[in-house]
């Protein structure tokens, strides 16, 4: 039996109210298409909840740079756009390279710059000069993207959710699709536990984590594993001064931003692919040494966070594919569409990604842009490439 409030049909339903589902439904909305939202905990209770939310464009391939400068606008202008605050602030981001990756790393200036990106090359001694603090004695050149940021990703979610609602769509918490119902190699519906059928002939999957289990009822097995993604918050010495930047550190494996005004949020630059996990196993806390490890790393590169005081951390799952890149793509029986394999990066692929699917489940043509993305991309061989690879250091310091 259908609860009274939850409608019984609709031309689309997006299943997950991460940034993805939610902004998937927000860009539908817009469009007029009647969509109903159906998040099993609350909004941004996944993997978008436990982000870093950091807004960066320096990607490796084109798909990436593209999808990421388009989504960093859309932050740029998400109160104008949506009528909610996502808390996006432009920190600007950093990174350095040694000298013996100078060509790698010129070749990438070329590629960002080539699509658009303000990149600009700085010389160590430049970069001391923006970011006092920031150890770049072994630096040979530093890359400058003074547009980068964070946003607040619970914000972001919400306010995804929000706009949708206030454009029409209609917006559930406590709503588990148990599975997704078909008939004759076509999408019915979506069962909710205890409430029945919710006819739809268009379905969305953007559950994260779950995405894999509740296609592969009625699809394709997807290649997705899941890895442990961890975050530190550091609280910095009251002295430090003003508030670094985002950095990337490839030869320290770290990475970090501003959280507000007094601490640094931090974490691995290259996951330990031997750190994957079950699904479901959403480990929240962060044991002291892992943070006490973070720091360590952080220190490298900023010395005066050897005084920061740990604040504790969380983990989150990664939804990681065989190319580090999504699968946006119709799959299995007619109608239903999946939104997976974010791979780390998600979050500040949200605003472009969700369009795109909203065209793409609105109109039924595949915007030239997701070609790439196709689930079929693996089997046939043909998975999204580095345009301009820089080399990754694996996970021991100098
Ligand atoms: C520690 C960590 C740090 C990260 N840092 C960054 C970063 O700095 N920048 C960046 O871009 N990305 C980052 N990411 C990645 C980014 O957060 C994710 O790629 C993104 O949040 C994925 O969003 P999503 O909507 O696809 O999934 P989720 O946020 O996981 O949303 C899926 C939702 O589906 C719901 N759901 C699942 N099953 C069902 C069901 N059966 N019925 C109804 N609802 C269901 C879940 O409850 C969940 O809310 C990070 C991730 C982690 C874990």
């Amino acid at each position: 039996m259908v609860a009274p409030d939850t409608p019984r049909e609709a031309e689309v339903a997006v299943i997950g109210g991460g940034c993805m589902g939610a902004s998937i439904a927000f860009h539908l909305a817009r469009r007029d298409v009647d969509v109903v939202l159906l998040e099993k905990g609350h909004v941004a209770s996944g993997a978008t909840g436990h982000s870093g939310a950091l807004v960066r464009q320096h990607y490796e391939a084109r798909i990436g740079i593209r999808l990421a400068r388009e989504s960093l606008s859309f932050f740029q202008r998400f109160q104008k756009e949506t009528g909610f605050s996502c808390d996006f602030r432009t920190t600007g981001f950093l990174s350095g390279t040694r000298e013996r990756d100078v060509p790698a790393f010129d070749a990438l200036l070329e590629l960002l710059r080539s699509e658009r990106v303000r990149a600009e090359r700085l010389t160590p001694s430049e970069a001391k000069a923006m970011e006092p603090q920031l150890e770049v004695s072994d630096y040979a050149a530093v890359v400058h993207d003074p547009d980068a940021g964070y946003a607040d990703p619970i914000a972001t979610a919400n306010g995804f959710a929000s706009a949708a609602a206030v454009e029409g769509a209609k917006v559930f918490n406590d709503r588990t699709v148990t599975s997704i119902a078909t008939r004759s190699g076509r999408v019915t519906g979506v069962k909710i536990r205890g409430e029945g059928l919710l006819a739809s002939e268009r379905v969305v999957v953007a559950a994260g984590n779950w995405t894999p289990d509740l296609v592969v009822a009625v699809g394709p097995r997807l290649p997705i594993r899941y890895v442990r993604g961890e975050v530190a918050i550091l609280r910095r010495p009251f002295d430090f001064g003003a508030p670094p930047r985002i950095h990337f550190d490839f030869y320290g494996n770290t990475y970090s931003r501003p959280e507000g005004g007094k601490d640094t949020l931090a974490g691995y630059m290259n996951t330990d692919p031997g750190k994957t996990m079950r699904q479901y196993e959403l480990l929240e806390t962060l044991p002291a040494t892992t943070v006490r490890d973070i720091r360590m790393r952080l220190t490298k590169r900023f010395p005066r966070m050897s005084e920061a005081q740990p604040r504790g951390g969380w983990a989150g799952a990664y939804d990681v594919s065989p190319d580090s890149y999504p699968i946006l793509d119709r799959v299995g029986p007619e109608g239903l569409f999946v939104a997976v394999g974010f791979s780390g990066h998600g979050f500040k692929l949200s605003p472009e990604v969700g369009r795109l699917m909203a065209e793409y489940v609105a109109t039924a043509r595949r915007p030239e842009l997701l070609e790439s993305l196709r689930a079929s991309r693996f089997g046939e061989g043909s998975p999204i490439q580095p345009d301009a690879p820089f080399p990754r250091r694996g996970r021991r310091l100098p």
